[in-house]
């Protein structure tokens, strides 16, 4: 049996590992020239590393990782308004990991068999019996698989009435620092505008930020970026001052609207090219880790393929559809400007008890493998 794969990020790679795993024949044509990721740390909670597990690579991307540090919001004064209990979600739910997008994305793609992955191979259209044209000509599986991102031609092809990608209002810039001094990360809400860090293993520090604004409207190099967050409280002007211009990249941020299905025929979408969520709940990634898992396990189970197909459409719409939902409402809570709702925001979260966050992390992080 044979799947193949459109696109080779991390949904793509983590597809082609775990159908691997039950024995399949892998190919994954990506259209970018290398697999590679933007220089941009990732955060894996308890419920990816549970799923990197189950591929059999989650002690190696441990071993890349910062384990379990601590976190929570903070005004831009520096005020705690919120300490996450990294403690007790560990205690339930097992570690989070910290670590660059490209370990990831290597500890991934050393794991897919040699000769499988087939960069610089654009995937212009698919049908539902299983039919891919690319620029290289025609391939076929007994399964395709679109992992092709927000974007999706997969989708397009086998999903026709599927909504478009919308806006979330804001965008953010990604980058990496030098090497810092930084012992825990978290986040710093203002008025329409975000900064987050984390420290990396190796020393360097993984930061971002988010600013309400038309989209595409706004381009700022690292220096605007200092100017934007030079009265907020440290480490943040430290981490800006500590970062080249080039370690900077801007996305506006968008999401995708619930698709009716996942699935047409042989083809199954997953990641982003099935529910690109806003980065709010730092799951857009842990979810693809689950799909791959997911949908490897109901082809891979002995099942004609419309059931075993039908099943993971089942397994994974409703639970991927909640949580990009509160992602969504987190990144409007969290992106609010005006001055009295901020206020009223950040005494709410001030009041609220670490424990209401622990119990609203709960449907979200308790997920298991199949099987
Ligand atoms: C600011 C920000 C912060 C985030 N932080 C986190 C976080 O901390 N934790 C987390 O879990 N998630 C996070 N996410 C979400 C996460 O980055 C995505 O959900 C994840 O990368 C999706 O992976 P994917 O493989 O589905 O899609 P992608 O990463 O988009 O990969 C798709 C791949 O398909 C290829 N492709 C596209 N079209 C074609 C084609 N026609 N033919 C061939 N190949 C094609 C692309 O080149 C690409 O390599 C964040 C997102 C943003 C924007």
């Amino acid at each position: 049996m044979k799947a193949l794969i459109v696109g080779g990020g991390i949904g793509g790679l983590a597809a082609a590992v775990a159908f691997d795993r039950h024995g399949w024949q892998v190919e994954v044509l990506e259209r970018a020239d290398e697999f590679t990721e933007v220089g941009a740390g990732i955060s894996l909670w308890p419920n990816a590393l549970r799923a990197l597990d189950t591929l059999g690579v989650g002690s190696v991307v441990r071993s890349r990782a910062l384990l379990s540090m601590q976190a929570g919001i903070r005004d831009r004064t520096g005020r705690w308004l919120s300490r996450t209990d990294t403690d007790e979600l560990e205690r339930r739910f097992g570690q989070m990991a910290m670590l660059h997008r490209a370990d990831l994305l290597d500890t991934l793609r050393s794991n897919v068999p040699p000769g499988a992955l087939h960069p610089g191979v654009t995937v212009h259209e698919v049908t539902p019996d299983g039919t891919v044209r690319h620029s290289d000509g025609t391939s076929g599986g007994d399964v395709v698989v679109g992992a092709d991102g927000i974007g999706s031609v997969v989708r397009r092809s086998v999903v026709p009435d599927a909504p478009a990608p919308r806006y979330a209002g804001y965008t953010a810039w990604r980058m990496v620092t030098s090497p810092v001094d930084l012992e825990d990360g978290g986040e710093t809400w203002g008025r329409g505008t975000r900064f987050g860090y984390a420290p990396l293993p190796d020393g360097r520090a993984y930061c971002f930020a988010t600013v309400n604004a038309p989209q595409g409207g706004v381009e700022a190099d690292v220096s605007a970026l200092r100017t934007r967050f030079a009265s907020w409280h440290e480490p943040i002007p430290r981490l800006l001052a500590a970062t080249e211009p080039h370690a900077v990249a801007r996305h506006d941020i968008h999401h995708l609207p619930p698709l009716r299905t996942f699935t047409a025929g042989r083809v199954a979408l997953l990641g982003d090219a099935a529910h690109a969520m806003t980065p709010d709940l730092g799951q857009g990634a842990c979810q693809a880790l689950e799909d791959s898992v997911v949908l490897a396990a109901s082809a891979a189970g002995g099942r004609h393929m419309d059931d075993a197909l039908a099943a993971y459409d089942r397994s994974r719409r409703p639970r991927t559809r909640m949580i990009a939902r509160r992602a969504r409402r987190i990144g409007r809570v969290a992106q609010w400007s005006a001055a009295p709702a901020v206020a009223l925001r950040d005494a709410v979260m001030a009041r609220t008890p670490r424990s209401a966050l622990v119990r609203s992390l709960t449907p979200v992080l308790d997920w298991t493998p199949p099987g």
